[in-house]
């Protein structure tokens, strides 16, 4: 975040203000506004961004209040500065939870919106449904000192382009983020690492994690590639890197971070 930005504080209710700022949830893409398109969509507060309330509204389906002109998250990201994309991303995360969480998932009621906090309560069993954040770590594994330093950065199955970069998953229920970053480098590319840092994090609103950027050193292994999730990885020094991800990604800080390291 550069110094210039105001920054966002989540809250339940808004402040006094004069300024709002409505972010309609169209599927996953976003149209943004200064007046609700319609009063009757339902709506979600998000929090303050300085002295503007910003509001999240679920559209109801097949409707298309910009005519078009709705954005998904990654063609926003650039566009806005990083506070108000992580606001916009926050409020697809909201929307999405709202849709999701109706009923109760342990009884089957209808649930209403709990009173003092973000949660969808049931009337019948009490049960309270928070909004979901799955925390993901990535990392960084390099081996080697100096200028002879190298990375590994793998291009994964999914990847729409030929891009390399930081191994990623998400952390298992009962595990410690250090203990997921050994466990998914090892299961990835079958690489034992050690000495974990952590480095960074970044809300990715893809529907809803929360990466959690991490270095971390080669202690022994060859590459073993899980060809379910890895379709290739390589060492690579800073002279001879792949194409890397850009800058909406956290694995991009974590590859910029070590390349100014030297
Ligand atoms: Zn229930």
């Amino acid at each position: 975040m550069s110094p210039s930005e105001i920054p966002f504080r989540p809250s339940l209710a808004p402040a006094e203000t004069s300024e709002h700022r409505y972010i309609h949830v169209v599927q996953t893409k976003v149209f943004i506004d200064d007046r609700p398109a319609d009063d009757g969509w339902e709506r979600h507060f998000l929090g303050m961004h300085g002295e503007v309330a910003c509001w999240g509204i679920d559209v109801p389906h097949g409707e298309d209040p910009g005519y078009g002109a709705e954005t998904d998250l990654y063609s926003l990201f650039g566009r806005v500065d990083s506070t108000e994309w992580a606001v916009a991303g926050r409020a697809v995360q909201l929307i999405e939870w709202a849709r999701t969480h109706k009923f109760c998932g342990r009884c089957g009621e209808p649930t209403v919106m709990a009173q003092n906090d973000r949660a969808y309560q049931c009337p019948a069993c009490r049960l309270m449904q928070f909004p979901r954040l799955s925390p993901a770590i990535i990392t960084l594994v390099t081996r080697g000192e100096g200028d002879a330093q190298q990375a590994l950065l793998a291009r994964g199955v999914n990847f729409p382009m030929p891009l390399y970069s930081c191994l990623a998953g998400f952390v298992e229920p009962g595990e410690n983020l250090e203990q997921a970053v050994v466990r998914e480098v090892e299961e990835e590319v079958g690489i034992v690492v050690n000495n974990i840092e952590y480095v960074a994090s970044q809300p990715w609103p893809f529907p809803n994690s929360l990466m959690l950027g991490f270095r971390a050193q080669y202690v022994s292994g060859d590459i073993v590639c899980d060809t379910t999730e890895i379709a290739d990885a390589n060492w690579y020094t800073r002279e001879e890197l792949p194409m890397i991800p850009g800058a909406i990604s956290i694995a991009r800080r974590l590859i910029d971070d070590w390349l100014l390291q030297r």
